[in-house]
């Protein structure tokens, strides 16, 4: 992509509505902007990283055997009168009614329809074990939306909804999904520690929270003192295909409920910190499939109610999250696996023939080996090019200078380690597309 022909709308100043560094960050690199409160509009840089986490997301879930799926964000209310979380629910569903005056609403999360697809569909325990997922927009009607995507209104998550025979076969779907979780932060640079949580209004008996830990995150969380780190993929070689998850040393509350505030609470071999949660996986049996009438056939003929669990990801809230959890003073700094683009291509001097050639040269080499890479083209000063660079992040940063070349080389500096390294054309070309 060419910068020329890009739309990035940087800010150089510090936006004043903005009190975390990730939403500031997101702002001023031209990545989101407000519609309305907690409702953003994802411009080209932003929705090229969301796409990115994504897609680590979508690969992690089809491994796990979860399935791909679509369902609507306009429900009918009609399931959740059903449920019963019609009332339960609260002023955070969006509701709607349309020119029939059926009442609708802006779905918040899926137990319902997901339900009603499979009770109207599966017979037999011969279907299970069955998990379907989607990645799709929620709406919820936050009290205080705030901290840009991280609390948003409307937000994108990934929902996964498991279905076994028995309870059994149901808290083994639920590993393979924490195995899945702990695999997916893993691949995006972050530390997501699963805790323990409560079940809260979704109900049911097992649950854990995925918490990366930072100070500016709105969970208030406890910890084993003796915690000195965490390695997810230790963790999961440990755990194995069947795997039982963690000693659970972990727990965790919500800074928004007011009973955590009581520092009774809070053991005296347990840490208190901050963090922001980016994932949250129930197993509650039959809650939704009693309610609904969901059942299949057991082998032996009889009939059971269908043993549910179900699991979030906040895909956009992750983008605040990585940029939390990697930045500094000079902007975001992008794990290679959910940059926008893998390289910035700076060419110092647009008016200068060698360097454009050589540019040229560079961007097109890259361009066929299928690296992404953002061509710094316009004719700002250099220092302003820099800066830009280092805002929005990318891991490599390329750049092509006259004085450089008369020397035959190129300058490539790693964005997270700050080093740069002089090199020839091809040797950094090499390197990029390896
Ligand atoms: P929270 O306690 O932060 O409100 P929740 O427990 O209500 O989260 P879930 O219903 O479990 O969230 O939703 C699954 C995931 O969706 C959460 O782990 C979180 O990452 C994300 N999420 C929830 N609410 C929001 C929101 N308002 N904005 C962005 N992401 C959200
Ligand atoms: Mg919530």
């Amino acid at each position: 992509m060419r910068l020329s022909r890009y739309f990035l709308p940087i800010i150089k100043e510090t936006p004043s509505e903005a009190q975390i560094v990730s939403h500031r960050l997101m702002l001023r690199a031209g990545m989101i902007r407000q519609s309305s409160s907690g409702i953003y509009s994802w411009l080209p840089l932003g929705l090229k990283a969301l796409k990115k986490v994504e897609a680590i997301v979508r690969e992690e879930q089809n491994a796990a055997g979860a399935i791909e799926m679509l369902m609507p964000t306009i429900q009918s209310a009609d399931l959740w009168k059903e449920s019963g979380r019609y009332d339960d629910y609260g002023a955070e569903m969006l509701r709607i009614t349309d020119r029939h005056q059926r009442d609708m609403l802006y779905g918040p999360t899926n137990e319902e329809l997901i339900t009603d697809i499979f009770r109207r569909e599966v017979r037999s325990y011969k279907s299970l074990p069955l998990n379907m997922y989607h990645i799709q927009w929620k709406f919820r009607d936050e009290i205080r939306p705030r901290f840009g995507v991280m609390r948003g209104r409307e937000f994108l998550m990934k929902d996964a909804y498991s279905f076994d025979v028995s309870k059994e076969e149901g808290v083994k779907s639920y590993n393979r999904m924490f195995v899945a979780y702990l695999r997916t932060f893993a691949r995006m640079g972050l530390k997501a520690i699963p805790m323990r949580a409560d079940t809260g209004p979704i109900g049911g008996d097992l649950s854990h929270e995925f918490i990366v830990l930072a100070d500016t995150g709105e969970s208030e969380v406890f910890f084993d003192k003796a915690f000195d780190g965490f390695d997810p993929m230790a963790e999961k070689a440990e755990f194995g295909a069947d795997l039982q998850p963690i000693v659970d040393h972990w727990t965790s509350k919500y800074a928004a409920t007011d009973e955590m505030h009581d520092p009774e609470n809070c053991p005296a071999d347990l840490n208190e910190g901050r963090g922001i949660e980016v994932g949250h996986i129930f197993f509650f049996g039959d809650k939704y499939s009693k309610a609904l009438g969901a059942s299949v056939q057991r082998s032996d003929g009889e009939n059971t109610f269908v043993q549910m669990g179900s699991y979030g990801v906040g895909v956009s809230r992750l983008l605040g999250a990585i940029i939390e959890a990697s930045h500094d003073e000079n902007g975001i700094i992008w794990p290679e696996s959910v940059a926008p683009f893998k390289v910035g291509l700076i060419n110092m001097r647009v008016d200068d023939e060698a360097c454009s050639t050589v540019c040229e040269d560079i961007y097109s080499q890259l361009e066929a080996a299928g690296v992404d890479v953002l061509y710094e083209d316009t004719n700002e000063r250099a220092g302003g090019k820099f800066a830009k660079m280092d805002l929005i992040g990318l891991p490599w940063q390329l750049v092509v200078g006259p004085r450089g070349l008369k020397n035959g080389v190129v300058e490539l500096k790693n964005r997270a380690s700050g080093d740069r390294i002089e090199m020839t054309v091809e040797a950094a070309v090499a390197k990029l597309t390896a």
